[in-house]
């Protein structure tokens, strides 16, 4: 499963200003849909929203059909995976944060997870600034290889949605590449993937959706949307 869809939903924070202004779209199970468009948008608001971190003030997000507020906090941790801008580590090894929340996996299925996010090189070491015992053998990683440690968590968890967060965020076009590279092999295990966006020129999703002021301006697959210019 994975079926995504916004139904007319409205939002606000404060009831005097209203947010998001009767958003609706669909994204088939599998599918990468891309929410872009300038800062303040709306676009972690609707990330927000399918955490539930906030309900909607009107209409309804389901997925498979089945609305998000009947959905328990629970299942609703089972079924999604959150991608953040600024992934925050434990002070242990790479495939010990990778395995994280996943006791269970195996060391191969680890290994493969570390290898579909392109981090399989340093699944051994520890993150810098946590390795005072054997100081060289910390490693820093840069914000877009952090995002890869989640997005490998991700693979190993292989929920049905899959939300990548990067409203604000200026990775360089290198990194965006091989973030994108990873997503696919998310994409690949039939996870539906919603990322919030700055720009529309660096995603691969098959849908794009421009949000602006918080009502979706421009709609389309990603070819059409790049041909318009
Ligand atoms: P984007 O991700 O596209 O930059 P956001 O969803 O973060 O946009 O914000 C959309 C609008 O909602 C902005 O005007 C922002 O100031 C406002 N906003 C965001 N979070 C809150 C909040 N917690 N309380 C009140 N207003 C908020
Ligand atoms: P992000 O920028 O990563 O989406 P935030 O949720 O902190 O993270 O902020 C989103 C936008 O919403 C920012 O422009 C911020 O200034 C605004 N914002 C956040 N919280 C509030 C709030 N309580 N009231 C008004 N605006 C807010």
């Amino acid at each position: 499963g994975g079926t995504l869809r916004f139904e007319d939903v409205h939002f606000h924070y404060d009831a005097d200003r209203p947010i998001l202004k009767g958003i609706s779209f669909e994204v088939p199970a599998g599918e990468t849909v891309a929410i872009v468009g300038p800062s303040g948008a709306g676009k972690s608001t609707i990330s927000r929203l399918l955490f539930r971190f906030y309900d909607v003030t009107g209409g309804r997000v389901t997925i498979d059909g089945q609305d998000l507020r009947s959905v328990t906090q629970h299942s609703l941790r089972q079924a999604t995976g959150m991608v953040p801008q600024d992934t925050v580590l434990f002070n242990d090894t790479i495939a010990y944060n990778i395995r994280y929340g996943r006791p269970t996996a195996s060391d191969e299925e680890v290994r493969e997870a570390a290898r579909m996010a392109q981090i399989a090189d340093f699944i051994e070491t520890l993150p810098e600034g946590f390795d005072t015992e054997v100081g060289e053998r910390g490693l820093k990683l840069s914000g877009g290889e952090k995002q890869r440690v989640a997005i490998a968590r991700t693979i190993l968890k292989a929920p049905p949605i899959l939300i990548l967060d990067e409203a604000t965020s200026a990775l360089d076009t290198h990194t965006e590449r091989e973030i994108q590279t990873a997503l696919d092999q998310v994409s690949r295990n039939r996870t539906t993937v919603v990322i919030a966006h700055r720009l529309s020129t660096v995603v691969n999703a098959e849908t794009i959706l421009v949000l602006e002021k918080g009502e979706i301006v421009e709609r389309g697959r990603h070819q059409e949307l790049l041909a318009a210019g």
